[in-house]
């Protein structure tokens, strides 16, 4: 599963902040979370599934075969969460036999016939009515629901709102509309018949295998999946979509998208086939299902979820032509859940504590994936961010493999994605990539079809390569935290050496670490590797010329904090030098802290985009930078030329930024560029040049505004906008996604509505915010309540005691 993006950093900080809460109830802290006990194993799932659209129900008749899993047994406990349970019975050569059952609206415990021993397998029928929007579960932080099947507009009350249903199961929410054994250490193959009205078309794991007209104009689909699979990857999708179809090798590929995405479908998920070939030959192991689809759901209670063949992802996914090409915003989370086909879904965690073997690997699949496509810097890139949302997140008492927490959901979590993620590009390079991938080979071959844990893939890493890692298990999947490193250098002309002192300053335990440190001299350099293994560790290289740079942790990848002691000189010589993304960002890190703006500015000519953007955004906080010729004669050169958009726009707006008229032909020229970001940028510039012309264009541009472009527009219309255009502005507001970007929004929503006489107007306004307000997942409410209520407040404060009171009775 892939986070609600646009909350990822709340969504971090807010699970952080509960774990730090002395007030909160820690009694958790002594519960060990295990694995599920395996009584009964499920065997195979047949569904034969109604929908009922105008309560939100589901009809099911359901064929669950089973065996005792060891020990023989006369019952079967199954999940069953808030359903109406109708019959449950033996099923056995056509005829059903009536069964004793008990029922509590969470477990249906059946009393079997008779005691069944391991491997003798027995099926039971149940017909039963799924309610889930009658289910109250808490959700997650990056999963904001619990009901597991979701109707979407069923009624279709909600105008320019398409009818949907979609299922999401994770973390064990699908046994709200099938009774099964809700765990992931259960697999079972599966047949799901879904009778929906003729005018959709449906989607589930497996193949489709046939598809039956009925008289009443509905229709019955067959899905069959033949190769087992956890329950909570089962999936069902409903709505009108199209398709449009790929392939790889044979297999088909087929993106499921509202009618008016169906032109840029491919723009959006057309890399899926080539990640499919990529993925399947750097594990050495062919996609191992029947096919793949993808699915884009309205409001959708996560990012993306990996249901087996079957994906589905947040609306977020959806982008047209223009924001393409700003680049593909939804590509990560496209690799992420593939990748999860086999990391997850192939060999699945056996419990929620271990979910590392799943979201581990699919975040580290987004830095391979884009090394892959994007080269070497790009890869680096995102590491590097990655990384930094790690240690942004403060989890540095949480161990990777948990087993302890408070709920199930809480283990989505910056420690298990990006910290994980980290952990197995470490020991990538550690190893070297073919030890590496040949140990994943291993494991996903040994545990195929079934699960994993993290000592299964410590023993298939030793085994392929013949050391001993328990070390490297017990630091960072077992331990907490990361080195805290103060780096320091002690320079000895005399004695021709010098002593490199590293001291690992972090409460948690000391680790041990291979480190490979370069030593410069000019161009060339001299590696050597050393183990941090005390908490000071001294090491000491000899040198016939002083080096002009001893560059440590030289590929870039511990994962620690740092405090590097190196000299501006040396920075000078790590940017010259040191060939890698991360080196390079380091040395204009600290021209830029120390306003080295010479230095700084060579960053703009750097032969990756990632970098020269970090340049200008590094440059437009420095003002003297900004009345430099040279640096500004270069910026109007980027802001032209540079192959990349987002680059190309920073430079824009810097030049915008500037009110210098001789800009105003870059301007003139970008605002009908096909990038919104670009466009964005130039009617800033424009509208700071022209402020009785910016209304006029801001008002012309809104039609197709999307990102920075309708970012630009919105804040032109919001300043000089007038009681005409309320309509229009409400509107831009309403249709903001939700997230941390609309919080700002609101600042200047709230900013036009007190220039406003009509009060019928304001009201409607403050409606609006409100209800943004309240749509908030409850998790996040203490953050964001705090700065929408004090823009309300301005509201109020311009508009006196009526629409004070007003805003009071807005709860
Ligand atoms: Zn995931």
């Amino acid at each position: 599963m892939k986070k609600y993006l646009l909350f990822l950093s709340l969504v971090i900080s807010t699970a952080m902040l509960a774990q730090n809460n002395p007030e909160s109830d820690t009694s958790w802290k002594h519960i060990y979370r295990a694995e599920a006990t395996k009584i009964n194993d499920l065997v195979d799932t047949k569904l034969d599934v109604k929908f009922d659209y105008s309560k939100s129900y589901m009809y099911g008749k359901e064929w669950l075969t089973v065996h005792p899993h060891f020990y023989p047994t006369d019952s079967l406990t199954l999940d069953a969460k808030g359903m109406n349970i109708n019959e449950v019975a033996l099923y056995s050569n056509g005829k059903k036999t009536p069964l004793k059952y008990d029922y509590d609206s969470m477990f249906l415990r059946i009393t079997l016939n008779k005691t069944y021993k391991a491997n003798e397998n027995y099926t039971v029928y149940i017909d039963y009515v799924s309610k889930p929007d009658e289910w109250k579960e808490r959700g997650s932080a990056a999963i904001t629901g619990a009901k597991g099947l979701y109707f979407i507009n069923p009624r279709g009350e909600e105008k320019d709102k398409p009818t949907e249903i979609w299922t999401q199961g994770e973390t064990e929410h699908n046994s709200v509309w099938m009774p099964t054994i809700d765990k992931p250490n259960q697999k079972t193959t599966e047949q799901i018949s879904m009778t929906v009205p003729d005018k959709y078309v449906t989607l589930s794991n497996g193949l489709l295998i046939t598809q039956k007209k009925n008289a009443d104009d509905t229709r019955t689909d067959t899905w069959k999946m033949d190769l087992p699979h956890s329950p909570y990857l089962f999936f069902m999708g409903v709505g009108e979509y199209s398709i449009i179809k790929d392939s790889y090798k044979g297999k088909d590929v087929a993106y499921y998208v509202e009618k008016q995405y169906a032109p840029v479908a491919r723009g959006i998920f057309g890399h899926t086939p080539e990640m499919i070939k990529f993925y399947s030959e750097t594990l050495g192991i062919d996609f191992p299902w029947p096919k793949y689809d993808q699915i884009v759901g309205r409001d959708y209670v996560s990012g993306a979820m990996e249901n087996t063949t079957a994906t589905l992802h947040a609306d977020n996914a959806y982008q047209n032509a223009r924001q393409l090409k700003d680049g593909n915003d939804w590509e990560d989370v496209i690799a992420h859940e593939l990748f999860h086909q086999w990391f997850g879904d192939l060999v699945t965690t056996e419990s929620w504590s271990n979910i590392t073997v799943n979201e581990s690997f699919a975040d580290f699949s987004e830095t391979i994936w884009n090394e892959h496509e994007y080269g070497q810097d790009k890869g680096d890139e995102k590491n590097y961010d990655d990384m930094q949302t790690y240690l942004n997140s403060n989890s540095d008492n949480l161990p990777l493999v948990r087993f302890h927490y408070a709920d199930k959901e809480d283990v989505f979590d910056a420690v298990s994605y990006p910290k994980g993620g980290r952990i197995l590009n470490m020991l990538r390079h550690y190893l070297g990539n073919d030890a590496f991938y040949a140990s994943l080979h291993k494991y996903l071959t040994d545990n195929k079809f079934k699960n994993g844990e993290a000592q299964q893939l410590r023993l298939a890493f030793e085994a392929v390569t013949g050391q001993d890692l328990n070390w490297y298990w017990n630091e960072w999947y077992y331990g907490t935290g990361e080195p805290v490193l103060d780096i320091s250098y002690v320079y000895d002309d005399a004695a021709h050496n010098v002593k490199v002192i590293v001291q690992q300053k972090q409460k948690q335990q000391i680790f041990k670490m291979p480190v490979n440190i370069d030593i410069y001299n000019g161009a060339n350099k001299t590696r050597h590797q050393v183990w941090m293994q005390n908490p000071v560790d001294t090491f000491t290289f000899g040198y016939t010329t002083k080096p002009d740079l001893i560059n440590f942790d030289a590929d870039k990848v511990l994962l620690c904090r740092k405090t590097d002691h190196k000299t501006a000189d040396n920075f000078k010589a790590q940017w010259k030098y040191a060939p890698l993304y991360v080196d390079r960002r380091e040395a204009l890190q600290y021209f830029a802290d120390n306003k080295m703006v010479d230095d700084l500015s060579l960053g703009l000519n750097d032969k990756y985009y990632g970098i020269r953007s970090f340049t200008l955004d590094e440059l437009r906080d420095i003002p003297e930078a900004l009345t430099n010729t040279d640096i500004l004669k270069t910026i109007e050169r980027i802001a032209q030329n540079d192959e990349h958009n987002r680059t190309k726009s920073r430079a824009i707006a810097i030049l915008a930024e500037t009110k210098d008229a001789k800009y105003k032909y870059i301007f003139d020229k970008s605002i009908n560029d096909s990038s919104y970001t670009v466009a964005g940028a130039a009617l800033e510039g424009l509208g700071n040049l022209d402020s009785a012309n910016a209304y006029t264009l801001a008002k012309k541009y809104s039609a197709d505004a999307k990102g920075d472009l309708a970012d630009a527009v919105n804040e032109i219309m919001i300043a000089h906008g007038s009681e005409d255009d309320y309509d229009m502005i409400a509107k831009a507001y309403d249709e903001l996604p939700l997230g941390q970007s609309k919080i700002q929004s609101t600042m200047s929503f709230c900013d036009y509505l007190s220039k406003l006489n009509d009060i019928q107007k304001i009201k409607e306004g403050v409606d609006k915010i409100v209800a943004f307000r309240n749509s908030i997942p409850q998790q996040y409410r203490k953050f964001t309540d705090a700065p929408i209520n004090a823009a309300l407040q301005k509201v109020a404060d311009a508009k006196g005691a009526d629409m004070q009171a007003y805003i009071n009775n807005s709860k």
